[in-house]
């Protein structure tokens, strides 16, 4: 059996024709498998969702109640019969709920496996968070992976220290307001948990377009501490305090409302010093919810697979390092997966009303 057997990349996503499903499909199908609710790899209006609780909960909560015909939620470690193939959702450790979905030819076994097995694993990363479930290797013959961060370049640095620099500069500047840009679904709850470990007990701030998805982290059970809404702060109250918004709001008329305001942006891209300086980011945060090179190639290497498919982001320098590994590997022309930092819609500050 081949892999193209089980999975086929398109344009719109990989397709199982035996088990009727696309995975993540960037136009609307019949049926979708969605490895997480960010935009870009959940999108409304498919026949019938697949996906964990979390995802599904999400999704319901930027599209509305009816995003989808039918949704039907799996459990992590949970297979199912799809047609002629059986899928499995193991946690992805990139965002609340976030999944890779195992697909096998055969029926799982107690004892070895005995079908092919390819992993789509969605977004990911071998990161600590304290706001999901770590990422779970998966072996298999195929592994999907994306590439957002695949060159030697991006090497994020360990999470706690970055927190450390912002709990310093709030400290050094007690009248200003710290505005930490950061996605609203993952990273700003990531951030906020971060600051709750470093001990940091303050009232932290939220911008509008956080408020729900923040809401259903601390309903989850993911311990935020106090936190308060931005709109009806007076000015002179929000004088050394943190408040998260949406990147883009970070050159907004809406940071008038705050004393002497100080940018920061928690992201990956931080490592790019021209690319902070271009957004006015005066404390870049480098926070990601991606594998960086070492944790992509690291992570490739263990799930023992031999074949590799490679999505968006820097899919050349991977399939590269691929080939020096004696692993085949092709890019998937996948169109429509972008970066949720990137992406930071408009859309989500509409939110917002204040
Ligand atoms: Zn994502
Ligand atoms: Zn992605």
């Amino acid at each position: 059996m081949r892999p193209e057997d089980i999975l086929v990349p398109t344009p719109a996503g990989v397709c199982c024709k035996r088990g009727g499903f696309h995975i993540d499909p960037t136009r609307i199908v019949d049926r979708a498998l969605i490895t997480h609710a960010h935009s870009d790899h959940a999108r409304a209006g498919h026949g019938a969702v697949l996906a964990t609780q979390e995802t599904l909960d999400m999704m319901r909560l930027r599209y509305g109640e009816n995003f989808a015909g039918a949704t039907q939620a799996i459990r992590y470690g949970e297979s199912l019969s799809l047609g002629g193939v059986t899928v499995t959702f193991h946690p992805a450790g990139h965002v609340l709920g976030s999944a890779q979905i195992a697909v096998e030819a055969h029926e799982p076994s107690n004892g070895p496996r005995n079908g092919l097995r390819i992993v789509a694993s969605g977004d990911y990363k071998d990161a600590p968070d304290p706001t999901c479930a770590p990422f779970a290797l998966v072996p298999c013959d195929v592994f999907i992976t994306e590439a957002t961060f695949a060159l030697p370049v991006f090497r994020h640095r360990d999470a706690h220290a970055e927190i450390a620099k912002l709990l310093r500069s709030v400290a050094l500047f007690p009248e200003r307001a710290h505005l930490v840009g950061a996605y609203s679904l993952g990273k700003a709850q990531r951030v906020i948990a971060l600051l709750r470990q470093a001990g940091y007990a303050a009232p932290i701030y939220l911008h509008g377009a956080m408020e729900k998805i923040t809401n259903y982290y601390v309903e989850r059970g993911v311990a935020l501490g106090d936190l308060r809404p931005v709109r009806g702060a007076g000015k002179a109250d929000l004088a050394g305090t943190i408040t998260l918004c949406p990147p883009s709001a970070l050159n907004d008329v809406w940071t008038r409302r705050f004393p002497d305001p100080l940018a920061a942006f928690a992201s990956g891209w931080m490592r790019l010093r021209a690319r902070a300086r271009q957004q006015g980011v005066a404390l870049p945060l480098l926070i990601s919810d991606h594998a960086d090179w070492d944790g992509l190639t690291a992570i490739i290497a263990a799930t023992g697979a031999g074949e590799i498919w490679v999505t968006h982001g820097q899919e050349d320098a991977l399939v590269h390092w691929c080939a020096t590994r004696g692993l085949k590997a092709r890019p998937l022309d996948i169109i429509g997966y972008g970066d949720e930092d990137e992406a930071d819609s408009t859309a989500s500050n509409s939110e917002d009303p204040a």
